[in-house]
């Protein structure tokens, strides 16, 4: 019989895979793709709206959403946003075919959970290009629109991707101009859902703005991706 210090080790393990880096797309100056294969991703179990954690330092583990995969192939695509100096930004900028990583998970992370709805709205920034791609799968059958608030320089990005969001550049204030963009955005009549994510203080702001519109045939999924050091001293902790 397993000691329970051994079922505690195989329960860590679940979800755990190495993997290698496959390709390393460039998809505008500061955003790439990493294709990660391993075989285990072949029963992961990777759905829309679902979380991978990659360990890209010793000590360090971040959170990423699959942008697309292959079950059979044993791959996942891992959008990132190169935004400066950070474990996982430096790890993506550097990544080179045939190096390895370990993955965890995947998690659900966003319910996509919704009774079929007239309309879907996205709302997010670089790091929420996966998510945008993932959960429109869901809603075929919707009106799909949204917008992402972008640096100028990656404003080709959703294109590039084949993505139906709205580039909207960033000017001044982060999360400024996608306020701006939903205060003229006429919400459509029906039901609809609301997706916002990305950079916490915005996307705090943007679900204000929709809760003001006092709609109750609007449901919102909202997940906050990161945040500035000085709001996670604040006790706000992401996952
Ligand atoms: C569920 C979930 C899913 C996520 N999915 C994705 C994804 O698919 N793609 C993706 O790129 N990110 C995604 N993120 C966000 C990502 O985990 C964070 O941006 C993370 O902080 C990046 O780690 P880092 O090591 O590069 O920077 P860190 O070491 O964590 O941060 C270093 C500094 O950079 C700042 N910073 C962190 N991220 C950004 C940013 N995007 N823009 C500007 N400044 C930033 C921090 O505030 C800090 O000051 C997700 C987060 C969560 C919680």
């Amino acid at each position: 019989m397993a000691t329970w210090t051994q079922t505690l080790v195989r329960k860590l393990k679940v979800g755990a895979h190495q993997a290698t880096v496959v390709d390393n797309r460039i998809i505008s100056p500061n955003i790439r793709v990493v294709r990660l294969a391993a075989p285990s991703f072949v029963d992961a179990g990777f759905s829309p709206g679902c979380k991978v954690k990659l360990r890209v330092g010793p000590k360090a583990m971040r959170s990423y959403t699959p942008l697309g995969w292959d079950d059979a192939g044993g791959w996942v695509d891992i959008l990132f946003h190169l935004h400066g100096s950070g474990p996982g930004s430096d790890w993506a900028r550097g990544a080179a075919t045939g190096d390895g990583i370990e993955v965890r998970g995947p998690v659900k992370s966003m319910s996509t959970d919704h009774d079929d709805p007239d309309w879907t709205l996205f709302l997010g920034d670089e790091t929420t290009l996966g998510l945008a791609a993932t959960v429109r799968t869901v809603t075929p059958n919707a009106r799909n629109f949204g917008a992402v608030e972008l640096d100028r320089l990656d404003v080709a990005a959703p294109d590039v991707l084949g993505l139906q969001v709205e580039p909207v550049i960033r000017n001044g204030i982060r999360g400024a101009a996608l306020q701006r963009w939903l205060r003229d955005c006429e919400l459509p009549e029906g039901y609809g859902v609301v997706w916002i994510s990305g950079h916490a203080g915005t996307a705090k702001l943007l679900k204000q703005a929709i809760a003001e519109r006092k709609r109750n045939d609007v449901s919102v999924n909202f997940k906050a991706y990161w945040d500035r050091p000085k709001d996670r001293a604040k006790g706000r902790g992401l996952t």
